[in-house]
C-alpha cells in the first residue's frame, strides 16, 4: 500500500502536537505524551501531549474567565458571527492539511475527507454562524392580576464541555463548537485518544478567525482520566458527548455534581427497511453506502438490513456484488473508498463479531481481514441470523451487516423497533402511504426515504430511546446550548 500516487505527502510534520489552553499552544502539566497511530499502517504518526485532570482544570479555568469576563459572550452578534463565518473559511482554505490529518489520524479517504467532510464542517460553522444574530426571546400575554410586561431571552449556558468521538473527528467536533459557540459560550473540547489531531489544528484556525484566547480549549487525552474530569468538573455548565451508549451513562454520573446540561448522542443499531415496490436499484447501491461509508464505524450506519421476501435474494445478491467491489485501502491511494477501522482495539472488537456472526449466521461475502498490515476488514454481510442474535441486537461499528426477511409492514415495524436504540432508520418504497407510514411508527431520531446517510447542517440529528438526548445542528441545537430566561416587568409599578 504505497502512498506515492498521491500529491499529498502524509510524512510532513504535524504542527499542532500541544494542548490549546488560554490562546496557547502548551504542554501538559506533568510533561506526558501519548502516541497517535495511523491505522492504515499502525505507524506511530506523532506523540500528542496528554492533557490529565490538572490541564483540563486549566482549560477550565481559562474558559471560564473568558466567558465571565470576556469579550466573547459581550461582543455585538454580529461580530461573533462573522468571526464563526470566517472559521469556516479558513477550513475550506485549510482542507488539504485538515483533510490530511483526519486521514492520517483516522484512516478515512483522503479525497472524501477534503471532498467531503471538511467542506461539511465548514457548511456547518456558515450556517451555525447565523443563529448568534437570531437568538430571540418572545413577549408573553399573562393573565395574572396587574398589568405586566413579560418577555423571555435566550441566554447562553456558560462553559460547555464537548467530548468528541474518533470517527468523524472534525465533523462531530463541528457540531457541537458551532452552536455553542453561536450561543456565546466558551468550551473545553477533548478530542478522542485516538483522533485529536484535526481537533488541535481546528483550535489554532479559532484563534486565526479572531476567536478571542480562552473561548476554544482543547485538551487531547483519555477518556478515563482528561474525559472524566470534564464531565464532573463544576464549574462546567454544560456537557456535550458523543460516543458509545455505556460511557454515557458514565457521563450521566460525573454530570450529576452540579447538574449541568447534558447531551448525548449514542450507539445505533439502525434499520434499513426494503419493500418489495421499491427502486432496487437505488435501494441496493444507498443500503450499501449506508453500512460501508466510514468502513461502518458510524453511529447512524443502516446495520440491519430488513428486506421483503418478494426481492430478499436480488437485493442481497446484488449488496454482495457491491461489497465485493468496494476498494478497501490507506486512504492516501487516490482509488480507495473506504480505509481501515481506527485502532488495532477497535479492530480486534469488530473481528470478535465477526466470530460471534460465523456462529449466528451465514457470510454471504466478506468476514476477514485484508492485507497484513493496519486495521482493513472486508465489507461484510451476515444473513440467516436470528432476531435475538448478538448480530443483530449489538452494535458492532465496523463495515457489517446483517440482512432479515419480512412479510409485511407490521412485521417489520415491530423488528424494527426491537432495540433498545432509536438513532437513524432507513425505508426504500416508491407507495407514499408505506413511506409515512413507516416513517411514523419507526422509533428513531431520523427516517431517511429512498437514500440513506443525508447529512446537513440544517437537518437535526440524534436519537430516541438509549441512543441518546437532544439533538445536533439544525435551528433545534440551539435549545441545547442556550437556556431561556423570563422577565416579568409590572409596569404599574
Ligand atoms: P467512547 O464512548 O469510548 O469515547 C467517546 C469519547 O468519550 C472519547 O473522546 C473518549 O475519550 C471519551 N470518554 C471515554 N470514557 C470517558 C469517560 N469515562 N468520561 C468522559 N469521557 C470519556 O466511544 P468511541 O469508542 O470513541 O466511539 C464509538 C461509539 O460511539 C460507538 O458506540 C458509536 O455508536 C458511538 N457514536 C455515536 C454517535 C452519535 O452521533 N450518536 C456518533 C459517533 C459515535
Amino acid at each position: 500500500m504505497s502512498t506515492s500516487s498521491h500529491p499529498v505527502d502524509p510524512s510532513k510534520a504535524i504542527e499542532h502536537t500541544q494542548l490549546l489552553i488560554d490562546g496557547e499552544f502548551v504542554d501538559a502539566l506533568d510533561g506526558k505524551t501519548f502516541e497517535t497511530l495511523n491505522p492504515a499502517t499502525g505507524a506511530v504518526i506523532t506523540q500528542v501531549a496528554e492533557g490529565g485532570a490538572a490541564d483540563i482544570d486549566r482549560a477550565v479555568q481559562a474558559a471560564r474567565r473568558a466567558y465571565d469576563h470576556g469579550p466573547w459572550p459581550r461582543m455585538k452578534p454580529d461580530e461573533r458571527a462573522a468571526a464563526i463565518w470566517r472559521l469556516g473559511d479558513l477550513l475550506l482554505a485549510d482542507a488539504e492539511e485538515i483533510g490530511r490529518l483526519e486521514t492520517l489520524d483516522q484512516g478515512k479517504p483522503y479525497s472524501q475527507a477534503v471532498g467531503g467532510y471538511v467542506p461539511a464542517a465548514a457548511a456547518l460553522f456558515h450556517y451555525m454562524s447565523g443563529f448568534a444574530t437570531k437568538l430571540e426571546g418572545s413577549t408573553i400575554p399573562i393573565s395574572a392580576p396587574g398589568r405586566y410586561h413579560t418577555y423571555t431571552q435566550r441566554e447562553a449556558l456558560g462553559v460547555v464541555g464537548l467530548i468528541v468521538p474518533w470517527n468523524f473527528p472534525l465533523n462531530i467536533a463541528a457540531w457541537k463548537l458551532a452552536p455553542a459557540l453561536a450561543a456565546g459560550n466558551t468550551v473545553v473540547i477533548k478530542p478522542a485518544e485516538a483522533t485529536p489531531l484535526s481537533t488541535l489544528r481546528l483550535g489554532q484556525l479559532c484563534l486565526e478567525a479572531g476567536i478571542p484566547p480562552g473561548v476554544v480549549n482543547v485538551v487531547a487525552g483519555y477518556g478515563s482520566t482528561a474525559g472524566q474530569r470534564l464531565a464532573e468538573h463544576p464549574l462546567v455548565d454544560k456537557v456535550s458527548f458523543t460516543g458509545s451508549t455505556a460511557t454515557g451513562r458514565r457521563i450521566l454520573e460525573a454530570a450529576k455534581g452540579n447538574l449541568k446540561r447534558v447531551t448525548l448522542e449514542l450507539g445505533g443499531k439502525s434499520a434499513n427497511i426494503i419493500f418489495a415496490d421499491a427502486d432496487i436499484e437505488a435501494a441496493i447501491a444507498g443500503s450499501t453506502d449506508g453500512i460501508f461509508n466510514n468502513a461502518g464505524q458510524a453511529c447512524a450506519a443502516g446495520s440491519r438490513l430488513y428486506v421483503h421476501d418478494d426481492v430478499y435474494d436480488e437485493v442481497v445478491a446484488g449488496m454482495a456484488e457491491k461489497a465485493r467491489q468496494i476498494k478497501v485501502g490507506d486512504g492516501f491511494e487516490p482509488d480507495t473508498e473506504i480505509g481501515p477501522l481506527v485502532s488495532l482495539e477497535h479492530f480486534d472488537r469488530v473481528s470478535g463479531y465477526l466470530d460471534i456472526g460465523r456462529g449466528e449466521g451465514e457470510v454471504v461475502t466478506g468476514g476477514a481481514r485484508v492485507g497484513e498490515q493496519g486495521y482493513f476488514i472486508e465489507p461484510t454481510i451476515f444473513a440467516g441470523a436470528a432476531q435475538d442474535s448478538r448480530i443483530v441486537k449489538e452494535e458492532i461499528f465496523g463495515p457489517v451487516v446483517v440482512a432479515s426477511r419480512f412479510r409485511d409492514t407490521d412485521e417489520v415495524i415491530a423488528m424494527a423497533n426491537d432495540t433498545r436504540y432509536g438513532l437513524s432508520s432507513g425505508v426504500w418504497t416508491r407507495n407514499v402511504s408505506t413511506a409515512h407510514t413507516v416513517a411514523s411508527r419507526i422509533q428513531a431520531g431520523n427516517v431517511w426515504v429512498n437514500t440513506y446517510g443525508v447529512f446537513d447542517a440544517a437537518m437535526p440529528f440524534g436519537g430516541v430511546k438509549e441512543s441518546g438526548w437532544g439533538r445536533e445542528m439544525g435551528h433545534e441545537v440551539m435549545n441545547d446550548y442556550t437556556d431561556v430566561k423570563t422577565v416579568c416587568v409590572n409596569i404599574d409599578g
